[in-house]
């Protein structure tokens, strides 16, 4: 896909985003990988819904800003999880309401944010880690997700929101709609003693579809990189 495609891409799905209410006034942001290890990431103070193909960051393989506005503030979020997730050429980053409520609640697993709710969540998000608060700005959140060693394409960052890579911008998106989806069914079954899906059907979904899901198998000492 040529690079203004890709422009035209971002600025579609940002549009989709925040018309749905996904992510309010100017937060939320994506970022997409160009072959040349360059990157495309949405400017500082720009609303995804009303994002100009023209004016899109354009960062070399060093981080540095070649052409259009200046990046928005969140970079680090999107680095650190490019490190160490190699297969990722999209991150999508949003305030969605559901996601940040989940994050603020006192059982909350950090390795398992959400439990098996629905196969769809597994398939698009995989398992979801929650990291601590961080001040906006703070370069300790991007040591947090390094801390993850890139076993989770689904971050949550508490108070905050979601971070979600994918292998295109498409699948990223699709996988942050399902993580906010998940996000509101468990709020709406908390305390009602749901039925989740059992530790088998979670087992076969994963063998059916390869599903690397951080839960299953001992992940000490493997590269993930
Ligand atoms: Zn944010």
């Amino acid at each position: 896909m040529s690079e203004t495609r890709l422009r035209e891409e971002i600025c579609r799905y940002g549009r989709s985003l925040f018309e749905r209410g996904l992510t309010p006034g100017s937060s939320g942001n994506i970022s997409m990988k160009l072959d040349d290890g360059g990157w495309l990431v949405t400017p500082t103070n720009a609303s995804l819904g009303f994002l100009d193909p023209a004016r899109i960051s354009r960062l070399d393989a060093g981080g540095r800003l070649v052409s259009g506005d200046k990046p928005t503030k969140e970079i680090p979020l999107h680095s650190a999880l490019y490190e160490t997730r190699g297969s990722a050429r999209a991150i999508v980053h949003l305030h969605s309401t559901h996601a940040v409520a989940l994050t603020m609640l006192p059982e909350i697993d950090p390795q398992a944010a959400l439990p098996p709710m629905t196969p769809y969540y597994l398939m698009r998000a995989g398992e979801t880690a929650l990291v601590p608060y961080y001040r906006p700005g703070d370069p300790a959140v991007a040591d947090a997700i390094r801390g993850l060693a890139g076993k989770y394409s689904s971050v949550l960052l508490s108070n905050h929101g979601p971070v979600v890579a994918g292998d295109s911008l498409e699948a990223a998106v699709f996988a942050t709609e399902e993580l906010e989806e998940t996000a509101k069914l468990y709020l709406l079954l908390r305390n009602l003693n749901p039925r989740y899906l059992s530790s088998q059907q979670v087992a076969d979904l994963a063998k059916t579809f390869s599903l690397d899901l951080p839960s299953l198998g001992d992940h000490e000492g493997h590269d993930h990189g």
